[in-house]
């Protein structure tokens, strides 16, 4: 925008100007959003179709001090670009971790990474100290990961992915169906999970389309043998139709949505201490 005189600017500032600058101001509130505690983990129960709890997600959220929350969809990709979402993952890592190891034994936590996590860092290492830091058996810990992953450095991915799975961590596609290559990504690594992603979902019912592609993407899985979860389930419509289609596990507003962990305690018994 055009100055003029003393800290005057012109009011012709166009829309994306103003977008640019308020990234920008986002993004350096989020160096200080780690230091002053305004990040937390929410915890999404994922369960068997039946609605047993199996299961949280961990979901990052940002309470910022002016503006409220912040929508993941809005600063993940700003942590994203100025690289700050290496240390934000590791600490949603360890968070969730040292949660999940308080819960009781079956219950399992799912954490997502980004595509950033696995070009710089080193990934491996983190993951390994934090389980060990915290205690919590590899074989509870899932991690969710997006094509974006598998997009950028096809072969390091690769490797970084055998690597934690060889610690008996587990592997978890993310929005499945969404992305350009989701299939030929099936064929590349043995996902111990497939989570169609909530558009097809949400379109049940009114497309009779997402419903052939709900039922393709489980018969595939299951030929494959690997276990699908549906996400976004919000109806007991939603629930019967894909109970019927035999898909094992459902996350949704219908089981639970996005809350501190201490709104589950009925689930995870006593909360673990701060
Ligand atoms: P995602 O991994 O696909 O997470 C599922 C999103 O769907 C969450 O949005 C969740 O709140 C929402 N959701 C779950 N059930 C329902 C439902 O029944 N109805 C509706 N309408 N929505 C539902 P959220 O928490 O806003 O997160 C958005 C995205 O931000 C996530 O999508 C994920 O890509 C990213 N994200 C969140 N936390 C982290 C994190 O710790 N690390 C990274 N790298 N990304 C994260
Ligand atoms: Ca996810
Ligand atoms: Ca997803
Ligand atoms: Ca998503």
């Amino acid at each position: 925008a055009k100055r003029e005189g003393r800290g005057r600017v012109c009011f012709f500032e166009s829309e994306m100007d103003q977008e640019l600058r308020d990234r920008r101001l986002l993004q350096h509130d989020l160096r200080q959003a780690l230091e002053q505690n305004q990040l937390l983990v929410y915890f999404q129960p994922q369960a068997r179709m039946d609605g047993e709890v199996i299961g949280f997600e961990a979901l990052l959220r940002w309470n910022h001090p002016t503006r409220g929350f912040v929508p993941p969809d809005q600063f993940i990709p700003l942590a994203e670009e100025n690289g700050l979402i290496v240390e934000i993952g590791e600490w949603v890592l360890r968070e969730a971790c040292r949660e999940a190891a308080s819960w009781p034994r079956p219950l399992q936590v799912a954490v997502n990474l980004s595509p950033v996590q696995f070009q710089t860092g080193d990934l491996e290492r983190v993951i390994h100290q934090i389980l060990l830091e915290t205690g919590l058996s590899p074989t509870r810990l899932e991690v969710e990961i997006t094509e974006g992953v598998l997009i950028g450095d096809f072969t390091r991915a690769l490797t970084l992915l055998r690597r934690l799975k060889a610690l008996g961590v587990r592997i978890a596609m993310d929005d499945f169906g969404t992305g350009y290559s989701s299939l030929s990504y099936l064929q590349s690594f043995p996902f111990d999970k497939i989570k169609i992603d909530r558009s097809f979902i949400s379109n049940l019912e009114a497309k009779p389309q997402s419903a052939e592609i709900v039922r393709a993407v489980l018969s595939l899985a299951h030929a494959l043998n690997i276990p699908v979860v549906a996400e976004g389930v919000e109806t007991e419509a939603q629930r019967a139709f894909l109970a019927h289609e035999a898909c094992e596990e459902m996350q949704g507003y219908l089981v639970g949505r996005p809350e501190l962990i201490e709104r589950y305690l009925d689930l995870v018994g006593v909360a673990v201490e701060r």
